[in-house]
C-alpha cells in the first residue's frame, strides 16, 4: 500500500508531492514511504503564461513550468508520476482504493487536487459545492475544514475553494504535506532543506 496518493498533477498536487519527497533521506520516518501522482494532463497551468510567479523566468510558459516542476520531483524516488484518470475512491481496511480507468492503487492517505472544473470522482463523504472566489460560472469546490474532508481525505488547490492563484495553489498542497507529516510524527513538521547539506 501506498503512503499518499494525489489525485492532480497541477500547482497543488505537485507542491503536496514535492514536499512529502524532499524529506525521503532526511528522517527515519520517511525512509521508504511511497507516493503516487495521478494526473490526467489537464492543468490550468497549461493555459498561462506566468509574470507574476516567484523565482521563475518572468514569462514562463505554463508548458515550460510544468516541465520543470517534472523534473524538479524526479529528483526524488519515492514518488511516481501515473497518467490516468481517476473515476472512483473507495474506503477499504487502512485507506482508500484509487479506481482509474486503467488500474488501481491502495494508499493509506488521499489528496484531492483536481481544480475547480468538476469533479466527476465518485467517493463516499464528498460534498461539492459552488466555488465563491472566481468570476466565472459553474466553478466548483469541495466542502472541507481546513482542507481536511474526513479522516485520511483532503483536498488542495482551487478544488478546496482557494483564489486562482498559483502560490496560494501550490502553498496548500505543501501545508496538507506538513499536516500529513504531523500525523506521522505527532509533533509540528516542516521539510528545510539545509545549505550545510
Ligand atoms: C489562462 C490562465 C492564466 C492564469 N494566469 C495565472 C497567473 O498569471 N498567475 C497565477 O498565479 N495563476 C494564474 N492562473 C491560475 C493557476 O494556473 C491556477 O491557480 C493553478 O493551476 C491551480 O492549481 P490546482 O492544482 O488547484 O489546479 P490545476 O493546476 O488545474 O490542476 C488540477 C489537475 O487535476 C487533474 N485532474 C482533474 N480531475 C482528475 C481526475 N479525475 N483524475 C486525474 N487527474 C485529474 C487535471 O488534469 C489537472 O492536471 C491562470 C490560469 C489560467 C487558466
Amino acid at each position: 500500500m501506498l503512503d499518499v496518493i494525489i489525485i492532480g498533477g497541477g500547482a497543488s498536487g505537485f507542491g503536496c508531492a514535492l514536499t512529502l519527497a524532499s524529506v525521503e533521506n532526511k528522517f527515519i520516518w520517511a525512509k521508504d514511504r511511497k507516493y503516487m501522482i495521478i494526473d490526467d494532463d489537464n492543468s490550468d497551468i497549461k493555459k498561462a503564461r506566468f509574470y507574476n510567479l516567484t523565482g521563475v523566468n518572468f514569462g514562463i510558459s505554463g508548458d515550460e513550468l510544468l516541465e520543470n516542476m517534472k523534473t524538479q520531483l524526479n529528483n526524488y524516488k519515492s514518488v511516481e508520476f501515473q497518467n490516468s484518470k481517476v473515476v472512483k475512491i473507495i474506503d477499504i481496511d487502512g485507506g482508500f482504493e484509487v479506481i482509474t480507468q486503467k488500474e488501481s492503487y491502495k494508499a493509506k492517505i488521499v489528496v484531492i487536487a483536481t481544480g475547480m472544473h468538476s469533479f466527476d470522482i465518485e467517493c463516499d463523504g464528498v460534498e461539492i459545492l459552488p466555488h465563491n472566489d472566481v468570476l466565472k460560472p459553474n466553478k466548483i469546490c469541495l466542502r472541507n475544514d481546513n482542507l481536511k474532508i474526513r479522516d485520511g481525505l483532503y483536498v488542495v488547490g482551487l478544488a478546496s475553494g482557494a483564489k486562482t492563484m498559483f502560490a496560494i495553489a501550490n502553498g496548500e498542497g505543501t501545508q496538507v504535506a506538513c499536516d500529513i507529516f504531523k500525523i506521522w510524527t505527532d509533533k509540528p513538521m516542516v521539510a528545510h532543506d539545509s545549505i550545510k547539506n
